[in-house]
């Protein structure tokens, strides 16, 4: 059931002549696709969305969304669309208390999120690892993580989604459909779980909440709510996070080094793979980069605090057994208590902050969503 559209609002046309147009059709991760729109939107608005819907049905031009810019196919820079509806400025994050429930606006990212996730009501939900990534694009798919073994699917979390669509007779409206089994949408929050963006409509807000949280809150305003973390509405945020790498140069490595060090990490994934084993808090990724890229790395992320290091060095001895040895590792510690955020693993700025041989670090980076705290390097 669409809710009917109130006014017949307009949305500015952005045409190619302006600067904010190329901004929009370059911001494609993939550069192997190019679009070439007749025109785009910036919507501030759900309202500016359905008029730009509305426009691009009256007119038969073929209308893509677009959020964070990072899909990996050719969906939003395909030359055959005409029209680019752009959400990015919709970026606000707060907590409603009708649904008791983090509501993120489509346009907001990845690091947007986990920042404001951890900094106002010290929660967290299991998103991606690249902080660019767009919230509208990213969540429909299900979107797994480096928190993903110990709290599944950012997905498993969405408790409802705001979505334009577009009825039988091509008329826009808004929907919200949620979780609840009452919900007559349900059908459409149920797609919107894994099947993928930009599948049944534009997605512009989206509601997270635990599965097992009783729903509101009763809180008066999101400073109550801010007292009500962990179980309640979403899982308590780790008090840090450590992330590593390693690496191996392919000049140290034949094709019998190479199968050994495949198969080591195959035995390692399968041994540890349990809920309960020690280091299901460690996640890792391996990038079997092919022989021109020079080497090889393995990336990870730990919450396990000051055992992590001993989990790092205890996955490296097991890839390395029987073949060549890791080296340049190198790992970061950053605080993400509840009043600070979560940093992402592939965050250059946290990368930067480690580089030599064997060092540790911990991160200290004013002004960026990690806790700024006093940086040490011991080698
Ligand atoms: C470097 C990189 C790292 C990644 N890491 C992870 C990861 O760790 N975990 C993971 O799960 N995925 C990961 N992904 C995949 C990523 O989640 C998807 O590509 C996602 O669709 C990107 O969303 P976006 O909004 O940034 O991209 P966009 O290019 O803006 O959009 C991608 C697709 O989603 C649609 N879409 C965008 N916004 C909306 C909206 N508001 N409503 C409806 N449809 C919309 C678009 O039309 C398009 O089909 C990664 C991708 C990249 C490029």
């Amino acid at each position: 059931m669409l809710a009917p559209v109130t006014s017949a609002s307009s949305v500015e046309r952005i045409t190619p002549d302006d600067p904010r147009y190329r901004a929009v059709i370059e911001k494609r991760f993939n550069r192997r696709f190019a679009a070439r729109p007749d025109h785009v939107h910036l919507a501030r608005s759900t309202n500016d969305v359905v008029a730009a819907v509305a426009d691009a049905v009256r007119e038969g031009r073929r209308l893509v969304v677009t959020s964070g810019g990072h899909c990996l196919e050719g969906f939003v820079s395909d030359p055959e669309v005409k029209v680019i509806v752009d959400v990015s400025p919709m970026s606000g994050i707060s907590f409603d208390t009708a649904r008791g429930a983090v509501c993120v606006e489509a346009g907001a990212t990845v690091g947007q999120t986990f920042r404001a996730l951890a900094e106002n009501w010290g929660v967290v939900v299991p998103l991606g690892e690249q902080p660019a990534i767009g919230m509208g694009g990213h969540v429909a798919g299900g979107a797994f993580g480096f928190l993903c073994r110990q709290l599944g699917l950012a997905a498993d979390y969405l408790h409802a989604v705001e979505v334009v669509t577009v009825d039988g007779s091509g008329q826009p409206g808004v929907v919200v459909a949620t979780r609840e089994p009452s919900d007559p949408n349900r059908e459409l929050w149920w797609g919107l779980t894994g099947a993928g963006a930009g599948n049944f409509g534009v997605i512009t807000r989206l509601w997270f909440r635990s599965p097992t949280a009783a729903g509101a809150t009763g809180a008066a305003n999101a400073a109550d709510a801010a007292d009500i973390t962990g179980a309640v509405f979403l899982p308590r945020a780790p008090d840090s996070i450590t992330t590593f790498r390693a690496e191996w140069s392919w000049d140290d490595i034949d094709r019998s080094a190479f199968s050994r060090l495949v198969q080591n990490h195959g035995i390692w994934s399968e041994r540890t793979a349990s809920a309960d084993s020690p280091y299901a808090s460690l996640w890792t990724l391996i990038e079997l980069h092919r022989k021109q890229f020079g080497k090889l790395i393995v990336r990870g992320v730990s919450t396990a605090g000051d055992a992590a290091e001993q989990q790092f060095d205890d996955f490296l001895a097991a890839l390395g057994e029987g073949t060549v040895a890791a080296s340049n590792r190198e790992w970061a510690r950053c605080h993400g208590s509840r009043s600070r955020s979560i940093p992402s693993p592939t965050c250059s700025r946290c990368r930067r902050a480690v580089s030599a041989s064997r060092r540790r670090t911990r991160c200290s980076r004013s002004g960026s969503p990690i806790a700024r705290s006093a940086s040490r390097t011991t080698t």
